[in-house]
């Protein structure tokens, strides 16, 4: 531009301004539009989270929740939380059963219209865990409670032990109670490795063909999906229940794709819960439900409704809901 005069100089400096003006506006329109773009895309691939209801079928209500003064969560803080996220019915155990039974007998927990499916629990203290499959007293308990009942219905099922050594899946107490299991058609609640799964379904008269099992966390040490796999082809009433599992979710949150293979392939097979085993998880309710929606919102919508509450109703005849 030399040479230019001064008039046209300055023109040329206006001329110039507009210019980078003009640029600037298409750059801020540019970033609006790529910034636009871009959510749209992300819009895409996260697929809103299922907004069904739900059923947590690994719920503790255990003496550390209720016992304090004030209760850290009294049945009215369980009712409310149940009601915020959507969940309409639980599977109820606790250490002690105290728990169980307060949730099952309270009126105002039927008339918040969440069904309690209460189970019996093994443990009279934290001792019992680590010795409830060899112990007399323990098959005491389980039978007086199991006679006894709740207010709400008999119980339905037997759980959550734990096996932190899959050899004591052989213990007296825990044959005997798998047989029970099956006889009696209640559900078996177990958090174990895939080694005991076999072990405790070999007890049971039909050898695992009968009995109905819910595996809780799936695998909590990370049995392989292809495993997860082999025994719920081997075992027809063998479910999954989903919480703390290793694996599940990827990046993001997002199901990984084995897990959405598995889930797509035995969809009537799994569950979620919420496995509120300490304060802390009651503490986090909110989130965890949050963080079941957001995966079931990534599988079919009749998949996630399965999941999320279809097969845990059918399993103990509730109805199917909206
Ligand atoms: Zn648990």
């Amino acid at each position: 531009m030399d040479g230019v005069p001064a008039r046209g100089h300055l023109r040329a400096r206006g001329t110039g301004a507009r210019t980078r003006i003009r640029t600037r506006i298409r750059a801020w329109i540019c970033a609006l539009a790529c910034a636009a773009a871009g959510a749209a895309a992300s819009v895409a691939h996260a697929a809103p989270p299922y907004d069904g209801p739900l059923f947590d079928a690994h719920l503790h209500y255990n003496d550390e929740a209720f016992d304090g003064r004030p209760a850290a969560h009294p049945v009215t803080d369980v009712i409310a939380r149940m009601k915020r996220n959507g969940v309409r019915a639980i599977i109820a155990n606790s250490r002690p059963n105290d728990g169980t039974h307060a949730l099952a007998d309270a009126p105002a927990v039927r008339e918040a219209g969440i069904a309690v499916v209460p189970f019996v629990r093994m443990y009279r203290d934290r001792t019992d865990y680590n010795r409830w499959f060899g112990d007399d007293g323990v098959r005491r308990m389980v039978l007086q409670q199991l006679e006894r009942g709740t207010r709400s219905g008999p119980f339905r099922g037997l759980g959550e032990f734990h096996l932190y050594d899959s050899a004591n899946a052989n213990g007296d107490v825990a044959r005997d109670l798998m047989v029970l299991a099956e006889t009696r058609q209640l559900v078996v609640l177990a958090h174990v490795d895939d080694v005991a799964i076999d072990l405790l379904m070999a007890h049971t008269p039909s050898r695992g063909q009968k009995v109905r099992l819910i595996w809780a966390h799936t695998g909590i040490g990370g049995t392989p999906p292809e495993r997860v796999e082999a025994l719920m082809t081997r075992y027809p009433g063998l479910m999954g229940e989903l919480s703390y599992r290793p694996g599940l979710t990827c990046e993001g949150g997002l199901l990984c794709p084995e897990w959405r293979r598995l889930m797509l392939k035995f969809p009537d097979r799994f569950l979620i819960g919420s496995d509120t085993w300490i304060n802390a998880r009651w503490d986090a309710y909110e989130q965890l439900m949050a963080e079941a929606r957001a995966w079931l919102g990534e599988l079919p919508p009749e998949v996630a409704r399965r999941i999320g509450w279809r097969n845990g109703a059918q399993m103990f005849g509730l109805p199917p809901g909206d």
